[in-house]
Order: C-alpha cells, then sequence, then structure tokens
C-alpha cells in the first residue's frame, strides 16, 4: 500500500488528502495551522501540527518511509521552495509541488521537485480541452 504525505491543508491539499483516502490510500497530512489539522483529523490516517520547514519535524515523523509527497503550502514561497528541498534531501522519491509561477516552477525544479503543478492554470487548461471534446462550444 502506497503511503503519501500531504503539505499544507489548504483548499487544494485538503482536497487531495481527501480524495486519496477516499480512494484507500494511507495520509500523513501536515500544517502549521491547528484549525486546518482538526478539520481533518477524522478523516485521514494521521494529522499533524507542525512547521514542513522544520528539518527535526520531518525526520521525526520519518517522512523518508513515504513514497510521495504533495507540497500545497501557497503563498508562502519561502516555506514552498524549502519544504521541497528538506522532503528530497531526507530521501521522499517523488515529490509533487503546487507552484505560483514559471519563475516559482523553475526554482523548484532546481531544488529537486519532480513534479510541479500550476493547479488553476492546469484545470484552466483541462475544462477548456472538455468544452471542445464535448462540443460545447458549438451551442
Ligand atoms: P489553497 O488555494 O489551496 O486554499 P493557498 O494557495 O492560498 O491555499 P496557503 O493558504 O498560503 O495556500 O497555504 C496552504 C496551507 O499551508 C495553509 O493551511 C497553511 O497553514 C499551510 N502552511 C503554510 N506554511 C506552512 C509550513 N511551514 N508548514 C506547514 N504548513 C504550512
Amino acid at each position: 500500500m502506497k503511503q503519501y504525505i500531504v503539505i499544507g491543508l489548504g483548499n487544494f491539499g485538503a482536497s487531495v488528502a481527501k480524495t486519496l483516502v477516499d480512494k484507500g490510500y494511507n495520509v500523513l497530512a501536515i500544517d502549521k495551522n491547528k484549525e486546518k489539522v482538526q478539520e481533518l483529523a477524522n478523516t485521514v490516517t494521521h494529522a499533524v501540527e507542525a512547521d514542513a520547514t522544520d528539518e527535526e519535524v520531518l525526520k521525526t515523523l520519518g517522512v523518508r518511509n513515504f513514497d510521495l509527497a504533495v507540497v500545497s503550502i501557497g503563498n508562502n514561497i519561502h516555506a514552498n521552495v524549502l519544504t521541497t528541498l528538506l522532503l528530497k534531501e531526507l530521501g521522499v522519491s517523488y515529490v509533487i509541488v503546487k507552484a505560483q509561477d514559471n519563475l516559482h516552477g523553475n526554482l523548484l525544479s532546481k531544488v529537486g521537485a519532480d513534479r510541479i503543478i500550476y493547479p488553476e492554470r492546469d484545470m484552466g487548461v483541462r475544462i477548456a480541452h472538455n468544452l471542445i471534446s464535448s462540443n460545447v462550444m458549438d451551442y
């Protein structure tokens, strides 16, 4: 059974975590905000209130034993990049990270992010493709 970590439980991260749990996967969810952690405490396998930029915390949580991490810290680019770097250095094999823009994405690839996502942009492309393929544009 694959083990996932989701860091940053805003709308995006919480949605990723809940969906993985619905599909039967184990999820360790981390956020530094107590309320966000409490909201998911009864849903995910483990919900932990912690600062993901603290290397000792990540070590204690045993992040190296997880197959995949999703970093969905949003507005704080420093925390987003530092968390990504630490996860890679601690040995998480696949790290997916939410980026704000191309420059941020470039930086993330330099610190070792395996996949960079731009949720709003990606969803816009997807919706446009759906519209075209379902011929909604013709109406
Ligand atoms: P969304 O659009 O997904 O709702 P957002 O892009 O607005 O989120 P933020 O709200 O800035 O992103 O961050 C998402 C979550 O990341 C927040 O719940 C915040 O508490 C958490 N977060 C920020 N920094 C850290 C950190 N260093 N360690 C753990 N969690 C953090």
